[in-house]
């Protein structure tokens, strides 16, 4: 951690002994209160610089700070802050064009929302809606929110065990295992539900010919494909969506996380073909308001204009290569794609993450044993070199005190 000397607003101490106080405890929280950033570099209130290695949990896409989103949001407080879709608005129309011309072709119909979980639960909805079906099939690993019917999608048990009973109708296979989902797609299938790099699940990435298969099962059975790349898009990948890698139309797309470049905005995309749903069965106070579309047309606009995603491609592609040769035996494995990588251990990640954070580098774990790193796409290739060097020093030190 290198000290900038920059005067604190508010005593470090002070505002973790607020936040403890009063915290839900839902979170496992870092002792370091964050209050100004720059592009991929965070400040914490003592003026300790660390290097954003997970941009909020992949929220940050377009970095921290960007002139060309806070000058929308500036405009837009000038302007209009409420006004619910009872109503139209011109940020609203102008974000839903500026979006559909990015999603993959027909992916048209756009219900607008406040988050990924969110997104989720409305794309249940409109799976059993257009279907008229009930069941849905998800993935082992798989992660898509907490809140019941997200929850009921999300495998991991640790999420799961205290909540039931879920909502109904909810199946899970393991990812990339045809014969599991062909033995699970029936008649009775509303939707299948995926991730084409499972985020939180550990960075496990789906295979073309599971996609393909996925594909072809919904189109006999009658079933969506619901990609949710609430993780995955927003040029995380390399591509604007995960999905363009392998040529992938999924009928309905979950969107969140870097949609808003930090302001809560997410999005239920899916096919003109489909239909439209009729007033009443569905809604959100918040959905659509004017400054949410407002940063989303930003994040668009300085996705394209700077080539993120082509960026992440670039630089996730050499970070991969560097993380794969690197000679420490505590990794098993290096997977992922453009920005969205997973170092996974032989060991449990957490004390890696805390190590890493000592040395000014914030990471996140996916599962127990993997290092998650989210970057954001704007960061300057020595920081993305310096959080790959960051990693083989903690990993090293870590196994002489091993040995040791
Ligand atoms: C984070 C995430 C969600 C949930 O988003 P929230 O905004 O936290 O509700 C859903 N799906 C995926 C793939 C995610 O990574």
């Amino acid at each position: 951690m290198t000290r900038t000397g920059r005067a604190s607003v508010q005593d470090m101490a002070e505002i973790l002994a607020l936040e403890d106080a009063h915290t839900s405890g839902a979170y496992a929280k870092r002792p370091a209160a964050m209050v100004r950033g720059e592009g991929a570099i965070l400040w914490d209130a003592d003026g300790n610089r660390y290097i954003d290695g997970m941009s909020g949990v992949g929220v940050a896409n377009v970095g921290h700070n960007h002139p060309v989103l806070k000058a929308a949001m500036k405009e837009q407080l000038d302007r209009l802050l409420v006004c619910g879709e009872a109503y139209y608005n011109d940020q609203r129309a102008q974000f839903l064009r500026d979006l559909t011309a990015r999603t993959p072709e027909d992916l048209n119909r756009v219900f607008l929302c406040n988050s990924g979980a969110e997104a989720v639960e409305g794309a249940i909805k409109v799976a059993r809606r257009f279907t008229g079906r009930i069941e849905v099939v998800g993935h082992k690993r798989g992660y898509h929110g907490r809140t019941m019917g997200a929850l009921s999608l999300t495998w991991n048990p640790k999420f799961r065990e205290s909540f039931h009973p879920l909502v109904p109708g909810f199946t899970h296979v393991p990812l990339n295992d045809i014969e599991a989902l062909e033995g699970s797609v029936t008649e009775r299938t509303a939707a299948v539900v995926l991730e084409i790099i499972q985020g939180e699940g550990g960075i496990w990435p789906a295979e073309a010919e599971y996609l393909q298969a996925a594909r072809r099962l919904c189109d006999d059975r009658g079933a969506l494909l619901v990609v949710d790349e609430v993780q995955t898009g927003m040029g995380r990948t390399g591509r604007w969506f995960a999905c363009e890698h392998f040529n992938l139309l999924p009928d309905i797309l979950c969107l969140g996380k870097g949609l808003g470049g930090g302001m809560p905005v997410g999005a239920v995309v899916w096919r003109d073909a489909l239909g439209t749903l009729s007033p009443g069965s569905h809604g959100s106070t918040f959905g659509g308001n004017p400054l949410a579309c407002a940063a989303g047309r930003a994040v668009l606009q300085i996705l394209a204009e700077e080539g993120l995603p082509e960026r992440a491609s670039r630089l996730g592609e050499r970070a991969i290569q560097e993380l794969r040769e690197m000679d420490v035996p505590e990794i098993r494995e290096v997977r992922g794609r453009g920005l969205m990588i997973g170092v996974d251990l032989r060991h449990r990640a957490g004390p890696v993450i805390r190590a890493l954070m000592n040395k000014g580098i914030l990471g996140t774990t996916g599962n127990t044993t993997v290092i998650r790193l989210l970057p954001p796409l704007v960061i300057a290739e020595e920081d993305l070199a310096h959080i790959v060097r960051g990693l083989e020093e903690v990993l090293w030190e870590r196994r002489g005190a091993h040995v040791g």
